[in-house]
């Protein structure tokens, strides 16, 4: 069994075409707001993430280096709101 990261396209569903032994490594093939998202390959098949692998992506999603949470950090830019006052 292994995982994939997965994401669509216009014509279809498209995979990173690893075999991904654990969620969060699949995680790193993601496209950041690509639509992705992780898929096992158990039995032949792909199959959606249980609960548990679940729990696994969620709790990898802040070590990610696209996610929304590390992408806030340092990113704020405060503006000197009086540039055009004079
Ligand atoms: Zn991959």
């Amino acid at each position: 069994m292994h995982y994939v990261a997965c994401w669509t396209e216009d014509d279809g569903i498209y995979s990173c075409g690893h075999s991904h032994l654990v969620v969060r490594d699949a995680m790193n093939c993601l496209v950041p707001d690509g639509g992705g998202f992780i898929r096992a390959y158990d039995a032949g098949e792909f199959r959606s993430l249980t609960n548990r692998e679940f729990i696994d992506f969620l709790e990898a999603l802040p070590e990610m280096p696209w996610s929304w949470r590390n992408r806030t950090q340092g990113g704020e830019v405060t503006l000197p709101l009086t540039v055009n006052a004079e």
